[in-house]
Formats: structure tokens, sequence, C-alpha cells
């Protein structure tokens, strides 16, 4: 069973990250994280843009990614 947790962004507080939004910082961070990252300030931190992270997502998506 799927645990919904409600985070909010570590950097700028932005609150209840989206599925997708969690799942990627799981994705690209690690499973077992603790500080969370909105999208924006996640394309800051990884100096890209925030549509690439979306494709990336997609991607995730696409290849079948538990986590997504
Ligand atoms: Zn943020």
């Amino acid at each position: 069973m799927k645990q919904i947790e409600y985070v909010n962004c570590f950097s700028c507080g932005k609150k209840q990250l989206s599925k997708d939004e969690v799942a990627l910082n799981k994705k690209m961070i690690g499973r077992e994280i603790k500080q969370f990252y909105c999208l924006k300030c996640f394309a800051e931190y990884f100096d890209v843009t925030t549509e690439e992270l979306l494709i990336k997502i997609q991607e995730f998506k696409e290849q079948g990614c538990a986590l997504f």
C-alpha cells in the first residue's frame, strides 16, 4: 500500500509538494532522503531547467518507475 505523505520544500518552504516532485527527489537523490525540494529549487540545485526536470519525470514514468 502506498503511503501518502505531504512534504514541504526544504529550501523555499513550498507546501505539499506534488507526487511527481517527491518521486523525482527520491529517484535523483535517494529513497531515504529526509529533505525534499520543489521543482524550482531542485532545478537550481542541479543547475537544470524545470522543463528538463519535467521531461525527466515523463521518462521515468515511461520506464515504469515504481516511485511515480
Ligand atoms: Zn522550493
